[in-house]
């Protein structure tokens, strides 16, 4: 008989999870509280303006990796997607001097070497960390024991790739990327190591982001987070999955220790096994229909390490619509400001900003879409404004803020605005119930980038997936832990996993 499982949210896990298990044979349902899929890889309308939301950057865009198999498989990407990597990927402009951080690794190399000759040594050996990182690739693997139509087989040469990189990472594994910038003498490559510091940012995410900047990876799907989660729902369609919005789970029915329905407002899903695919932080809500015999359970396992590390990755993200053409602009601009925008207790010295004047998706011709992400954790501010009625009068305050300080640097803004949106930790928790509105996790005071078990011992029939299982987390950590998921669910249901080809 076909096994139904119910899995609960429809963001890239979820969806991931659907996908795979109705190629295995499973009959699936995704309940998805929200009125469309996608999760936090989203993008929302305001006016002529189209705000990206969930994805700057794709981890598995370059041809041939693994990873890339895996998006292939799950449909957000095939032949017809253009994937654009733009170069320089970013810039920072220090007193008129340019700092660039490009994807071609001699260029930079050339480059920042005529900015500050007496800097060589560092240079040489900041470009040659990079290249070191470069053959780094994605950990994935099958689950031992499990019957699969093909293995993951990493070729021998990605071990060596791996372990060289690892060694790297170790090495500067205790090094903040502030701590970093001393080691230049040149004021603008000191500043811009400085303006990557936010939030102790450790200096080897850089060098690994870096790396795959650097392998040709890294690039941005043509529309962004809603064609990329549009291709992934009507593959899950395609394959007869059921995907419900608007549809919140209430609580998972166990009897014996094992799942046997899901609950919502208005109706019982009977389900031979359960996919968590929401925020895992959040999950004992989940079983809140008989937590104290649960309870014993979620504490003995990995839940209680993660509960007890998990450090918010969060942002208030600005979006800001023009009625101009920054064509002229680089995509991605680090802006130094004057006086430092004082949010909640930080102080933000640096804009870090997007901007997609490039691209017809977002704004019609002679428009600017632009995004500033003003990362770190400002739950417990917007969350006390909120409760106090000052958040949109304090969202209101920011976005005036922004928009002068950012005129000083790209006077066509002072007045062009035609909208301004401000997504803060409380929205993110609102339509995604992400814990502290949290949509990665903070990995800077340890590397672990071992991913949680997709089982609790003890509960049966109930597997989780979703980013927060594979600190840092991100769009690859997504669909990866939810294969994982769902190759726990074929080994204990003696099910042959139809893999990526
Ligand atoms: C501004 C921003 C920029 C980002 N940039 C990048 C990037 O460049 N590269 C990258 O790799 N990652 C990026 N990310 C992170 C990435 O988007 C997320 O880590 C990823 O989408 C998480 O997917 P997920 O499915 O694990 O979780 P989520 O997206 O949180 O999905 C969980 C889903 O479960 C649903 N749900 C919750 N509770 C219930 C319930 N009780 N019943 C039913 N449904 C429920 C939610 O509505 C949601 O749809 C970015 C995120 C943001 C916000």
């Amino acid at each position: 008989m076909t096994k139904k499982v119910i899995i609960i949210g429809g963001g890239i896990s979820g969806l991931s999870a659907g996908i795979y298990a109705q190629q295995c044979g499973f009959e699936t349902t995704i309940l998805e509280s929200h009125n469309i899929a996608g999760g936090n890889c989203t993008s929302w309308k305001r006016k002529d303006y189209l705000f990206e939301g969930g994805m700057h950057w794709l981890g598995g865009s370059k041809n041939g990796s693994v990873m890339n198999k895996l998006w292939r498989h799950v449909g957000a990407l095939d032949d017809n997607v253009q994937v654009f990597y733009s170069e320089p990927f970013l810039e920072f402009n220090h007193q008129g001097t340019p700092i660039r951080l490009y994807r071609d690794v001699d260029k930079m190399e050339n480059e920042w070497l005529k900015t500050s000759p007496v800097d060589e040594k560092e240079i040489k050996n900041f470009c040659n960390i990079i290249r070191k990182m470069k053959g780094l690739s994605m950990p994935i693997t099958d689950l031992r024991k499990v019957k699969v139509t093909q293995k993951v087989r990493p070729h021998i040469s990605d071990l060596f790739y791996a372990i060289r990189a690892f060694l790297t990472i170790l090495k500067y594994s205790k090094i903040s990327a502030s701590e970093y910038s001393n080691r230049f003498s040149h004021k603008a490559i000191q500043e811009f190591f400085l303006s990557l510091s936010g939030d102790n940012q450790m200096i080897t995410m850089l060098f690994m982001t870096m790396g795959f900047l650097a392998n040709g990876d890294g690039g941005f799907p043509n529309g962004g987070s809603l064609p990329f989660v549009e291709r992934m729902v009507n593959t899950y369609n395609a394959l007869g999955g059921n995907l419900l919005l608007n549809t919140p789970a209430e609580t998972i029915l166990m009897e014996n220790y094992k799942a046997i329905a899901v609950i919502t407002k208005n109706k019982k899903y009977d389900a031979d096994a359960v996919i968590i695919a929401t925020d895992t932080m959040n999950i004992e809500k989940l079983f809140s229909f008989n937590l104290h015999n649960i309870k014993q359970y979620l504490e003995n396992s990995w839940f209680y390490d993660m509960k007890k590390k998990t450090e918010p990755t969060s942002a208030t993200l600005v979006s800001i619509g023009i009625n101009a053409d920054l064509s002229n602009y680089p995509e991605r601009p680090i802006f130094k400001l004057e006086t430092p925008i004082k949010l909640a207790d930080k102080n933000y010295y640096y804009l870090y900003v997007n901007q997609y004047s490039h691209d017809r998706t977002y704004t019609p011709k002679g428009k600017t879409a632009i995004t500033i992400q003003l990362s770190g954790d400002t739950y417990d501010f917007w969350k006390m404004a909120k409760e106090n009625g000052l958040y949109y009068e304090e969202k209101d305050k920011l976005g005036k803020e922004i928009i002068n300080e950012l005129s000083k640097w790209i006077p066509e803004i002072e007045n062009n605005v035609e909208v301004i949106d401000i997504a803060t930790p409380i929205t993110y928790e609102k339509y995604c119930d992400n814990w502290k509105g949290s949509w990665m996790t903070n990995i800077s005071n340890e590397i672990n980038f071992k991913a949680y078990p997709s089982t609790i011992k003890g509960l049966k029939g109930v597997y989780f997936s979703g980013h927060r299982m594979m600190p840092p987390g991100g769009l690859p950590p997504a669909l990866m832990t939810a294969r994982k998921a769902v190759q726990h669910l074929c080994r204990d249901t003696k099910t042959l996993f139809v893999s990526e080809v």
